[in-house]
């Protein structure tokens, strides 16, 4: 594969032809976020605000995560930090929530069905993200969202919240789009969030009712599957109908061969893990929208994952 010229500057990253792509990197502790920095992310497009809450007797206090979103926000100055809400349940369980036991968690009680369970979680970690400094650089993000109710509960709260610490201005509520519920309706998710973050991991384990943890099916859980790309096709159209942006935050933003493809279905920010960036800029410098947009379409037009790898891997070679 070609070495790319990268760039560690948080320079901001466009196609070709100009048109913006924000590169943004996925972090899960103040560490992360100093290494986004030094990657030259541009802000992070998800922060996995589980590493406070996992492995521990008690959920972390407003005060402990207070500081911890402050450090991470101080190590990415003036760039966009968004914090997801708790995702815990299925495969991430944590001990001092009470699970019933259930016969299907991932279809069970897990990301923002967990905090909506139990308010008193999210409404802490709300008030947590919203006192920190400077306002407005912080926003929210809900994971597992499979219907509009869940924004509005969560809007509620999180306006209630900015009354009782005084603040005025609004701040940015977008969902994971991480269920065929939550793509096929981005339209209608749209008017209600900000922004739109495609989470492909368990996007492509819901969409091909595959379990991205068992080891049986692992080699058929692939998120370049022609089914999962028009998924995200559908997300991105449907987002961008309604006039908000839609990002990609799961693993597919940082493999090589999936950004331009991904470019081309009408993403307009990546996450990916921070030693990808610089690489990941790079991959978007070298392609034009309308190149990526062709791509993309041959893609959708694959009849497998491993169609769609080769189709990238030959487009990379041109590149080089
Ligand atoms: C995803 O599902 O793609 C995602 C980013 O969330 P997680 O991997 O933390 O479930
Ligand atoms: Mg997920």
């Amino acid at each position: 594969r070609r070495a790319f010229a990268r760039s560690t500057a948080a320079d901001p990253c466009h196609t070709a032809d100009g048109v913006r792509i924000e590169l943004f990197a996925n972090v899960g502790s103040v560490e992360d976020a100093a290494a986004a920095a030094g990657q030259g992310a541009e802000g992070s497009g998800l922060v996995r605000s589980e590493f406070l809450f996992l492995g521990r007797d008690a959920a972390p206090s407003e005060e402990e995560q207070l500081a911890a979103y402050q450090g991470i926000a101080e190590a990415l100055p003036g760039r966009p930090v968004i914090v997801r809400l708790l995702d815990v349940g299925g495969d991430k369980p944590a001990a001092y929530i009470p699970f019933a036991a259930e016969e299907n968690p991932a279809l069970g009680l897990r990301g923002i069905r967990v905090g909506l369970a139990h308010p008193a979680l999210i409404e802490t970690q709300i008030r947590a993200i919203l006192r920190v400094a400077p306002f407005g650089q912080c926003r929210i993000m809900l994971p597992m969202v499979a219907s509009v109710a869940e924004i509005r509960a969560v809007r509620a709260i999180a306006d209630r919240l900015r009354s009782e610490l005084g603040i005025g201005d609004p701040v940015e509520i977008g969902v994971m789009v991480e269920t065929p519920a939550a793509a096929i309706t981005a339209d209608l998710l749209a008017t209600e969030a900000d922004f739109l973050s495609i989470g492909t991991n368990d996007l492509t384990q819901y969409v091909l009712a595959m379990d991205r943890g068992n080891p049986a099916v692992a080699p058929e859980v692939d998120p370049l599957h022609p089914a999962v790309l028009r998924m995200i096709a559908e997300t991105c159209r449907r987002g961008a109908a309604a006039g908000r942006w839609v990002g990609v935050c799961g693993g597919l933003a940082s493999d090589p061969l999936a950004v331009p493809i991904l470019v081309g279905l009408g993403a307009s920010e990546l996450s990916a893990v921070p030693g990808f960036v610089a690489e990941a800029k790079a991959i978007v410098r070298a392609v034009t929208l309308a190149e990526a947009q062709a791509h993309a379409e041959t893609a959708l037009n694959c009849t497998s994952a491993a169609e769609v790898r080769a189709l990238a891997g030959a487009f990379a070679e041109t590149r080089a």
